[in-house]
């Protein structure tokens, strides 16, 4: 059974490289018919803040990422983290170590004189108990290997060994007794039953001291198993840099608010980001939850773009349902709408969705619904309700006001008719009209929009630029 978690650490908003490690354990998990788990990593009390937890949770419920039981808090099982230090250092699997913080300056001074790896020397390992300074402070490090090689066999960077003269005796608990990251992280891991562990490449090295340690448990007290282990290739920038905030790393919140992303959009766009399957852009949930897997996902860092999301945005727009588009961008309007306007709303979406990449579009291109005679015309539209354009709208104001069954058919009849009176192209009359009925040089189709806004309305707005 495979069981997958999602261990966030809550001092900031969930940005997008945690939003893609969570999507990745969670297909992973769901692709195999297994768990996928959260776990707050709340340990570090001065940066944890309810704010971020809740930012945190937030994201992944508007993701839709789901996680099998309750949260974890981690913070919350710092005693199972010093009772499982304790019970290694029972074994003679872990040791107390007395050195001060001085010593230990002044051995990281040395080292760095002679151009030595930064590590601390063992210099408690094998210190008989009997000689160790009664009552002064002491932190409890792992008795690591000291001899051959790790490999990980990560299933997305291959085999990477390490010689375990490379890796120190990292320490467990602090003087204060509080467990540290990676004893925290191995023991919920392993009381979680995780079984796959995937993440940001950025743990790679976090891994073999983590495995270690496991490697110790399992032999003080077996059945703590290896996890699987997969690490994810960072997000860059499009300069190939690291993610970060001048690229727009924000966070998923942002995408959502800001930007106007619908959330199968993100997850869409998030999922190619460094996994592929083929040439398939577009997976639906489902097909990702059936063809999602670790080999599919690439070595080297991809690159995060915008354009791309916008491009993966419009096309979840234009296959949204109409009512739930136009519950979302009701939210976005200066002025929120009655259920007339909602409905208006939805009625327009069909018009509407295929020319947005984004809410925020998509919100303004319906500007021209809830505008008020007469019409402000922008700038840019002025120039087509001069010369010819006031004479035309008079001709068009009277075939229009002729029609009796107001649709998109009898007005397109109407139009076309004062075009071949006029001898000129359909545009010729259809740009005065759309910059008459919207205010703007670009809209839906000219005969949806008539529709929408209806006779008397159209009317209207037509006689107010009419000769
Ligand atoms: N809390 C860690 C982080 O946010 C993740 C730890 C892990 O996945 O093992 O970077």
């Amino acid at each position: 059974v495979v069981v997958t978690r999602f261990a966030p650490s809550p001092t900031g908003f969930l940005h997008i490289g945690g939003a893609r490690t969570a999507l990745f354990n969670w297909l992973y998990a769901r692709h195999h018919g297994g768990k996928f788990l959260l776990r707050i990593e709340d340990t570090d009390r001065a940066r944890s803040t309810e704010p971020a937890i809740e930012a945190i949770l937030d994201g992944m419920r508007w993701l839709g990422l789901d996680w099998d039981g309750d949260a974890v808090f981690q913070f919350s099982r710092a005693d199972r983290h010093a009772e499982v230090a304790h019970q290694l250092l029972a074994a003679g699997h872990a040791y107390k170590c007395y050195a001060t913080a001085e010593e230990l300056a002044a051995l990281r001074e040395q080292q760095r004189a002679e151009g030595k790896p930064i590590r601390y020397d063992g210099r408690w390992r094998d210190c008989d108990p009997a000689t160790a300074p009664q009552g002064a402070p002491y932190v409890v490090r792992l008795k690591a290997p000291k001899d051959g090689a790790v490999t990980i066999s990560d299933r997305v960077q291959g085999d990477v060994t390490v010689a375990n003269a490379e890796l120190d005796d990292f320490v467990l608990l602090r003087s204060d007794g509080t467990p540290t990251y990676m004893l925290a992280v191995v023991v919920d891991d392993h009381d979680m039953g995780v079984t796959h562990v995937i993440r940001g490449d950025d743990h790679l090295n976090n891994a073999f001291r983590q495995l270690a340690l496991i490697r110790a448990m399992d032999t003080v007290e077996g059945g703590w198993p290896d996890p699987v282990y997969a690490h994810v290739p960072l997000i860059h920038g499009a300069d190939g840099a690291k993610l970060s905030k001048r690229h727009g790393a924000l966070g998923v919140d942002a995408y959502r608010d800001e930007l106007g992303i619908l959330p199968e959009a993100l997850n869409n766009y998030l999922l190619r980001l460094g996994w592929g399957h083929g040439d398939e852009e577009i997976l639906s949930r489902d097909r990702a939850v059936e063809v999602f897997d670790l080999a599919g996902v690439g070595r080297s860092p991809a690159r995060f773009d915008l354009k791309k999301l916008a491009h993966v945005n419009g096309h979840y727009i234009r296959e949204a349902d109409d009512a739930r588009l136009a519950g979302l961008v009701a939210g976005r309007l200066p002025q929120a709408p009655d259920a007339a306007g909602l409905d208006l709303l939805r009625r327009a979406m069909p018009a509407l969705k295929p020319r947005a990449a984004d809410l925020n579009e998509l919100a303004d291109n319906t500007a021209f619904l809830f505008a008020t005679r007469p019409l402000p015309i922008e700038e840019s539209a002025a120039p087509l309700l001069a010369g010819d354009a006031p004479a035309l709208l008079s001709q068009l104001h009277t075939a229009l006001d002729a029609v009796e069954r107001w649709d998109t058919e009898t007005t397109e009849h109407a139009v076309r008719s004062v075009a071949d009176a006029a001898g000129v192209k359909l545009g010729a009359v259809a740009q005065p009209l759309r910059a008459a009925l919207t205010g703007r040089r670009t809209s839906p189709g000219i005969f949806d929009v008539l529709e929408l806004l209806g006779r008397e309305e159209s009317l209207g707005r037509i006689a107010d630029q009419m000769a």
